[in-house]
């Protein structure tokens, strides 16, 4: 059984919600994610604070969000020294944050603010994390393809079930938080490591919009990246596929060399098909190929995890009490 989240316990020092957001280059989407965000989150009537990490924004977004930590309360910032991505921008928010409940949420508008008392009522449920299902989904066809076969592969190699990892809106419980700061690995993806932490988790529906402003940080090659990340991040499975198809393949061959043998009897040398044998040869080359890059991503993996380097570097924050 879960710790049952307290839900009298209001006063300002420490936050029943948790609101967290990772901005790159956000500047025009900032004033118009507030406007719908405060009231939405004032509208739960409980306490709260909003997250923001800059993650190292080269735009205007900084200042923004420093000016919004003067003039809402519950506004705090985290400033990072450098763009480590989306994913350690919420951990470092995670970290620092001291709500029952933890939501994250997109500054592109994506997620509407809107949802966040349908995602409060949820856990409240007593679930555990409340992942979204992207409703009408505004995105191009070839990113709606793509985050297809993400989640379809990752639920078969994790063995998770998720309907949707992309979606960023999501609830956790302070439970579930705790055992993600407990973690210090410097690839991840929180939805993801969040499922491998839930006892009851669920999903829900939510709408999603078009991105207000600006574009969208990822590109082709970043997506595949994070692709990866997923994959081996949370499992081997890759890896004993590949064993599998060597011992598969070597079973054959030893079979196929009894044939040759065979055949060489009966039919006498000979030297056709060649090219046939050349074009199995170029595939089983490219099957290798594969191997020792999959190999490789891992082995990547563990060289940065050894490093030991510090996953984000903070330089300041703003609005967090001493
Ligand atoms: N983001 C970030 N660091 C990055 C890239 C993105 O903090 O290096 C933030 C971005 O500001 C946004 C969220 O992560 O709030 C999702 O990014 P984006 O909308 O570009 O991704 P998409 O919706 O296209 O998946
Ligand atoms: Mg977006």
């Amino acid at each position: 059984m879960l710790p049952k989240a307290d839900i009298e316990g209001h006063g300002m020092e420490k936050p029943y919600l948790s609101i967290v957001i990772p901005v790159y280059n956000e500047e025009a989407n900032l004033a118009p994610l507030m406007e719908r965000l405060y009231p939405a989150v004032q509208g739960t009537g409980r306490s709260f604070e909003i997250i923001f990490t800059n993650d190292g924004s080269r735009d205007r977004s900084l200042e923004i969000l420093r000016r919004m930590a003067e003039d809402f309360a519950g506004v705090k910032v985290i400033e990072f020294n450098g763009n480590f991505g989306q994913h350690m921008a919420i951990l470092a928010a995670f970290e620092m944050s001291a709500g029952e409940i933890v939501i994250t949420l997109d500054a592109d508008l994506q997620n509407p603010p809107e949802e966040i008392p349908r995602l409060v009522a949820e856990i409240e449920k007593g679930h555990d994390v409340v992942g979204t299902i992207r409703q009408q989904r505004q995105d191009s066809t070839f990113r709606k393809l793509a985050s297809r076969i993400v989640n379809i592969t990752t639920n078969k190699i994790t063995g998770m079930q998720m309907r949707d990892y992309g979606c960023m809106l999501r609830a956790y419980h302070r439970y579930v938080i705790d055992n993600i700061n407990r973690c210090r690995e410097s690839t991840t993806f929180i939805p993801a490591l969040a499922q491998t932490f839930a006892s009851n988790p669920s999903e829900i529906e939510v709408g999603h919009a078009e991105r207000s402003m600006g574009e969208s940080k990822y590109s082709f090659y970043s997506l595949i990246r994070l692709n990866f990340d997923l994959m081996t991040g949370f499992s081997v499975v890759p890896l004993q596929l590949f064993a599998l198809f060597g011992i598969i393949t070597s079973v054959l061959s030893v079979a196929f060399a009894i044939f040759l043998l065979v055949r060489r009897f009966i039919v006498g040398a000979e030297v056709e098909g060649v090219f046939t044998l050349f074009a199995i040869l170029f595939f089983f080359i490219g099957i290798i190929i594969l191997g020792i890059g999959i190999v490789g991503e891992y082995v990547g993996r563990i060289y940065q995890e050894v490093r030991k380097r510090p996953r984000f570097v903070v330089r300041r924050t703003y609005g967090f009490d001493e």
